[in-house]
């Protein structure tokens, strides 16, 4: 709908691949399991993975069945991880697409154990995050044990998860010390054994020892929350608006629900037609914008459907104003709101259309 709605994301692929080969110039032999999970953060699962797999990519993540079976109608050959929870009774569905499960707890490896058909598996290691999977190394090493001798289960994986990629440097090298610790006692490996998200990527590897992937979600879409070096990743999606409309605020008058803002001296303001509704919540208010590479002010309170900015006689109808593009980053406005990146990509909601662009031609 895009011709008919003047607020629009730009998803520049060119970038996207870019920052995999920034990712995959930085762990050598090691291979790139990217994650697309909850519409590949925002971006358009179908349109990330489809120029993806073009650039040769034939394995990706995500986290539930539902996105799984998405992906499996549009790429029937396609290897799919789901890294979240599946419970029993979608063991059937699972095999029938041929998806890659996570084994995670007790439960769930007797339903798989007594499962009727093949069967693919990785098994998920509790390192410290205390999210999915097994903690002790009895349990790991009899889940090991069972997905190695049962007949119809493939073992294709295992993995555990990082608790404090982007932060804690200490509770980082627990979890690798107590990952490999595991690997290492158990008789035989999969194929696939993988650690690292995108801030443990950067920051880690290629030192994870054992470890064949990564898997990588917010650097492939530009971003990076992790500590000074960053690496050279670009922001993949610009998130982009008309003006709908330009008008004076004389001095003493406010504008917007709530009247809470004022003008101090005659002030133009323009509005641009998107709001929170699209994923800018309202606790953006008072951030900034870029318009023409300068950036303005937003102003009183994000409405729904707009949002006002207070700009300058330079700015004319026909500008374009950047929510969030090269000079007001993702991060930047993850950092005004207190909160990740993640929350911000993933929140540009379904209303505002998608535009794949390649390089320039954005
Ligand atoms: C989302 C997710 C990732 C990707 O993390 P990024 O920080 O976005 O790279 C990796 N592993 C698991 C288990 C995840 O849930």
């Amino acid at each position: 709908m895009i011709e008919y709605r003047p607020v629009w994301a730009d998803v520049d692929l060119d970038r996207l691949w870019h920052n995999v080969k920034v990712a995959q110039a930085h762990i050598g032999k090691k291979q790139i399991i990217p994650v697309v999970k909850a519409n590949a953060y925002g971006h358009g699962v179908i349109e990330v993975m489809t120029w993806l797999y073009e650039k040769g990519i034939r394995y990706c993540a995500v986290v539930m069945l539902q996105e799984a079976l998405e992906l499996r109608a549009a790429f029937p050959d396609l290897g799919i991880l789901i890294m979240g929870s599946v419970r029993p009774q979608d063991l059937e569905i699972c095999s029938r697409h041929q998806f890659d499960i996570s084994i995670y707890h007790k439960p769930l490896l007797d339903a798989a154990k007594a499962f009727n058909g093949p069967l693919k598996c990785h098994l998920k290691v509790d390192t410290g995050m205390a999210r999915y999977g097994f903690v002790e190394t009895a349990d790991i090493l009899d889940a090991a044990k069972t997905l190695m001798t049962s007949p119809h289960i493939e073992w294709t994986g295992i993995f555990s998860h990082f608790a404090t990629a982007d932060e804690d440097e200490q509770f980082v090298y627990r979890q690798i010390k107590r990952f490999v610790e595991v690997l290492t006692q158990l008789p035989e490996l999969p194929p696939m054994i993988h650690l690292a998200n995108s801030a443990g990527t950067f920051r880690f590897e290629p030192d994870i020892p054992m470890t064949t992937h990564v898997r990588l979600g917010l650097s492939l879409y530009g971003c990076v929350n992790m500590p000074d070096p960053k690496p050279p990743v670009r922001q993949v999606t610009r998130l982009r608006g008309a003006i709908s409309q330009i008008k004076l605020l004389k001095q003493g008058e406010c504008l917007g629900y709530g009247q809470s803002y004022c003008a101090g001296q005659d002030e133009i303001i323009a509005l641009v037609p998107i709001g929170y509704a699209d994923g800018i919540r309202r606790a953006y208010r008072d951030h900034q914008v870029a318009i023409n590479g300068r950036i303005y002010p937003m102003v009183g309170a994000i409405c729904m459907d707009a949002l006002f900015i207070k700009i300058d006689d330079s700015v004319s109808l026909d500008d374009v104003v950047d929510i969030y593009g090269d000079v007001v980053t993702m991060d930047d406005a993850a950092l005004h709101l207190d909160t990740t990146a993640y929350e911000i990509m993933t929140a540009i909601s379904l209303r505002v259309p998608r535009r794949y662009v390649k390089g320039d031609s954005r």
